[in-house]
């Protein structure tokens, strides 16, 4: 289940949030995830041993790092990849989105976390698949991880032109009852539910995925989002997931 912290400003899954696991989906109330300060400050506040905040660089691939922090820098960058996955203690795994759907991963009993960012590159090629694989790489197992898909653009807002949708046509023509609509006379895409599917696809059981109920788009008052706002100023959400101890 999703649920909000009203104190904290950010949106949770209780699949992945206990003791040791702490994740969260970032609102539009919680800052700018660009701004790096409000967020090592937001993690000095809430994670008692926080070391490391990890900033991949985001450029719309589907390359996931193994991530092992160095133990002297708090902020580490993360060059050419949308996907962290970590054993460390304490290292924060970070993504910033706005309308682009974030997921976090965790296996609680290998102590993996993982993080992602999927656009419309990243979802077409199957990012969050490419995940599950490298968490079971470096020792995790598919019926123990769960998975949180946070807050994206939904169908209502987001419509796709005749080449986009025949190239997720050609490869998801499997899931396309599910994934397109029609409304207006133009084509939607459902982007959250096509990486819910591709993660149900690679066998994650339903119960272990959490997902989110609302539209980046449409709710102006929760979240950022570029397409709506890209004419004026726009502002991107902070996702991200961690093991403490
Ligand atoms: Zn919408």
């Amino acid at each position: 289940m999703i649920t909000y912290d009203f104190d904290l400003k950010i949106f949770y899954s209780t699949l992945i949030n206990d003791d040791i696991f702490f994740g969260g989906f970032g609102t539009k109330a919680l800052g700018d995830g660009r701004n790096i300060d409000t967020s090592i400050n937001f993690f000095r506040e809430n994670i008692p041993n926080f070391k490391t905040i990890v900033i991949p660089e985001q450029i719309h691939s589907v390359n996931v790092t193994t991530f092992s922090a160095n133990l002297i820098d708090n902020v580490e960058r993360v060059s050419e990849t949308d996907g962290v996955i970590t054993k460390d203690h304490n290292s924060v795994l970070t993504v910033i989105t706005a309308d682009c759907s974030p997921m976090m991963f965790v296996d609680k009993k290998n102590g993996i976390v993982g993080i992602s960012h999927q656009g419309w590159r990243g979802s077409v090629k199957r990012l969050g698949q490419r995940m599950i694989k490298k968490i079971i790489e470096v020792g995790g197992k598919k019926e123990n991880i769960m998975v949180a898909i946070g807050p994206s653009i939904g169908q209502c807002c987001y419509d796709i032109d005749d080449e986009r949708y025949y190239e997720f046509l050609e490869e998801f023509e499997v899931f396309a009852d599910k994934i397109f609509h029609r409304h207006k006379g133009k084509l939607h895409l459902n982007l959250a539910l096509l990486n819910y599917l591709q993660l149900k696809e690679i066998g994650l059981p339903a119960k272990n995925i959490d997902h989110f109920p609302f539209c980046t788009c449409c709710d102006k008052k929760r979240f950022f989002s570029f397409r709506r706002d890209k004419k004026i100023e726009y502002g991107e959400m902070l996702s991200f997931i961690v093991k403490s101890v």
